[in-house]
């Protein structure tokens, strides 16, 4: 439920109110927005119910929360969470650019692509170490020895490092070496793996599943969140459609609609939502209007050659033009970049 305080509310009826939830077992989450200050509860219905919370001093309502997702929805916490890493931010008006390859090949590979991110003005470098393939017999990744290239990138260019995290016991390595875990579209309804992130203390990107609905995407995220870890940045990566244009179909609605039902930050990665490198800087532009907090975009120095997802990944000297155009827009929408 959420007590909503009111405007001339002090900070020690605040405290009271938490106070008194936090005696039946409930745990409570203090949002001060511009105006008022909200209270999320999160606890027993029936106990809670029976609290005369209305009739505290400095309380003005309250409500519950009908959606099945609590404490990622937007009345749970309507102040826009910000996730911070390593001196980035994404969320609340920050915009990130997220760029690398797919997969993590040489060091050499990994570094020049977070050459050409870092120059181009990018915050962060993606890749991926384990990769989930459709065929088995695909290139899996580097595993361990891609984390520490990663690392090695990190070094030289200060980027902060994004990266998969497909198994429970490749915890610690990614761990060890990644500053955001990266959940794949086919592992967002791992419920066991959602809740060892969400016990971590690191950043949690979670992308879509490919058929996920968005209620199912946030509870998901929920999952993460109710461990205790409530950096988790959304990321939208298309959906399986009758469409075959594009490899998926990118949802920009559901973007929109999870700003209006989410506090936490959402992305949007237009490479493996198309599958088409042509169609990375519209559906960038677009992803911006419809008040993306950031891009995931693959990048590689030579895609013709790239063990994973060329087709789709940009060109690594075609990569300042996009952040350029991508930045400029979010700069024009009020964004402050990272
Ligand atoms: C990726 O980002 O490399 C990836 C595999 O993405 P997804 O889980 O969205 O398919
Ligand atoms: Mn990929």
């Amino acid at each position: 439920m959420m007590v909503i305080m009111q405007e001339a509310a002090t900070e020690e009826q605040v405290a009271r109110v938490v106070a008194r939830v936090e005696e039946v077992g409930a745990s409570a989450h203090v949002s001060v927005g511009e105006r008022v200050t909200v209270i999320g509860v999160l606890g027993d219905r029936e106990e809670l119910t029976a609290l005369p919370l209305e009739a505290m001093p400095g309380v003005e309502r309250v409500v519950a929360i009908l959606k099945p997702y609590k404490l990622v929805s937007r009345e749970f916490r309507p102040v826009d969470t910000v996730v911070e890493v390593g001196g980035v931010r994404l969320g609340g008006g920050h915009f990130c650019l997220i760029a690398g390859p797919c997969s993590v090949e040489s060091p050499e590979q990994v570094l020049a692509a977070a050459r050409a991110v870092k120059e181009a003005g990018g915050h962060m470098l993606r890749g991926g170490a384990y990769k989930p393939r459709t065929s088995p017999y695909a290139f899996q990744g580097l595993g361990l020895d891609g984390l520490r290239m990663l690392a090695a990138a990190r070094e030289e260019t200060g980027l902060p490092i994004v990266t998969e995290l497909m198994d429970p016991r490749d915890l610690d390595d990614v761990y060890e070496y990644a500053d955001v875990i990266q959940v794949g579209a086919r592992n967002m309804q791992n419920f066991q793996l959602l809740a060892e992130v969400g016990r971590r203390a690191k950043p949690v990107l979670l992308k879509r599943g490919l058929s996920a609905t968005v209620e199912e995407w946030l509870m998901a995220a929920e999952y993460v969140v109710k461990e205790g870890n409530r950096r988790v940045i959304l990321c939208e990566r298309g959906i399986r459609t009758f469409e075959t244009a594009t490899r998926n179909t990118l949802d920009l609605g559901a973007v929109a609609v999870v700003k209006l039902a989410s506090h936490l930050p959402v992305i949007v990665d237009p490479s493996h939502a198309t599958g088409r490198p042509e169609l990375v800087l519209p559906l960038s532009l677009a992803a911006v209007a419809a008040g993306a907090d950031g891009v995931l975009v693959e990048t590689h120095p030579n895609p013709e050659h790239a063990l994973c997802d060329g087709p789709q990944s940009l060109p690594t000297s075609a990569f300042a033009e996009y952040a350029a155009r991508t930045r400029e827009l979010a700069a024009w929408c009020g964004k402050t970049l990272g």
